[in-house]
């Protein structure tokens, strides 16, 4: 069942796995369920919660310790990530996991040790919090079609150009950008810099109203000769591309395991609902149709989530799994919103208003079939390698 323990569920998983989930999950019901109403209508999680998780070792867990992360495997990342999807505040889980999982791998991963000492223990411990800037207005799915561009100037690099729906983009102290470095053909010349709040020439355009995730902060940036210095650039130069596409299968997967924790508990509320709620004589759980729909949905949600945690797996191994991951993304991405439209459904009218968790995971969900990869997207990663 979607509700068994982890090691019952996956006998690779450790009790070291359990003991996170239950960290994770005591963090969500004490810190975080009491206050997200709050940061939802503000538009971002505070700075101090996320402190605290970093307190908690939760912001760093694949991290050395010598960073002040706690050296824990892949497979943590979607424990993680699994939990944080059954807070059921999507906005909140997003600001976590860009931080952890989409944002600082970039600079654990090409930083040079002076970048990582100055920055990761920052990180890891909430001081500062992180964002990854790719996308932008005319260029989201294609990336390599960007338009920023970063050029050497006296003492480094001058950048130009703008960035749209960036997380933790208007909180966000450290931005990791991506700018085009050369003009050879499309996307090959891609670099990335490390850019901080506050250097001149970098302004926060302005803040993007949501339908959903709305304790999570998104902005489109502006770079307007924005001066950065020479040891701003991220890696080798024109490598970016590489960089960005490496990073893309944990983002990936991170956000399959997002999707599965939220489905999970869109399934555990509306079992709550449909088992109290009575029409017609009887329970909505009595109606063969909603109860064999939620058999259903439960069945599609562990299956998939079998296919998130043995890739996690497998990745964790050193395994190449680029069509695994892309199924992931494109299966628990349309998964998600179908096991909400029901659960929705089953809430009736109280599915509908907003003091009801499912009205809002709802609308959460949503962006999981855009964001991090469009379904159409993963399709044709995943078609690509059939033939
Ligand atoms: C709330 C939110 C937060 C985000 N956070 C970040 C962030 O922190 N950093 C960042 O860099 N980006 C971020 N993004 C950007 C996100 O990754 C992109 O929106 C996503 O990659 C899709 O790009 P796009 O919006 O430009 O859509 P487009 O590329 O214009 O695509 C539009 C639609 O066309 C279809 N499509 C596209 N290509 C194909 C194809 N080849 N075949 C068939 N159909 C296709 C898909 O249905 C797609 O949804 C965020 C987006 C949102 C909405």
């Amino acid at each position: 069942m979607i509700t068994d323990s982890l090691t019952a569920a996956f006998p690779f998983l450790t009790a070291e796995h359990e003991m996170l989930c239950d960290t994770v999950r005591r963090f969500v019901r004490e810190r975080v369920l009491p206050h997200a109403d709050a940061w939802e209508e503000t538009g971002f999680v505070p700075r101090e919660a996320l402190r605290e998780m970093g307190e908690l070792g939760l912001l760093g867990i694949r991290y050395p310790q010598e960073f002040g992360g706690s050296a824990l495997d892949a497979l943590s990342t979607v424990v993680l990530a699994e939990e944080l999807g059954r807070s059921s505040y999507g906005g909140f889980a997003i600001t976590v996991l860009v931080h952890t999982d989409m944002a600082s791998p970039h600079l654990f991963h090409a930083g040079s040790p002076e970048q990582q000492q100055r920055l990761m223990p920052e990180l890891i411990a909430g001081r500062k919090i992180a964002a990854v800037a790719m996308t932008e207005a005319d260029a989201g799915s294609d990336l390599q079609g960007m338009r920023t561009t970063a050029r050497r100037g006296a003492d480094g690099w001058v950048l130009n150009g703008s960035k749209m729906f960036i997380t933790n983009g208007v909180h966000g102290d450290v931005y990791f950008v991506a700018a085009k470095t050369g003009d050879a053909g499309r996307g090959r010349e891609i670099s990335m810099f490390i850019v901080e709040k506050g250097t001149p020439g970098f302004r926060v355009e302005r803040p993007l109203k949501k339908q959903g995730w709305l304790s999570s902060d998104t902005a489109e940036l502006v770079f307007e000769n924005c001066v950065l210095p020479a040891n701003a650039l991220l890696g080798e130069e024109h490598k970016g591309f590489y960089a960005l596409v490496k990073n893309l299968q944990n983002e990936r997967l991170v956000l399959g395991a997002q999707c599965m924790g939220e489905a999970a508990r869109a399934i555990e509320l509306t079992l709550e609902w449909v088992t109290q709620r009575r029409a017609f004589g009887a329970t909505l759980w009595d109606k063969q149709a909603i109860r064999q729909r939620l058999a259903w949905r439960a069945a599609q949600v562990a299956a998939a989530r079998s296919l998130v945690y043995t890739t996690a797996w497998r990745y964790a191994m050193g395994q190449q799994v680029v069509s695994e991951v892309s199924m992931i993304k494109a299966l628990a991405g349309t998964l998600v919103n179908e096991v909400m439209y029901d659960c929705l459904q089953f809430h009736g009218g109280m599915g509908f208003i907003r003091e009801t968790a499912i009205e809002r995971m709802a609308r959460d969900a949503r962006v999981q079939a855009i964001g991090g990869g469009a379904t159409e997207v993963m399709l044709e990663e995943v078609a690509k390698r059939m033939v």
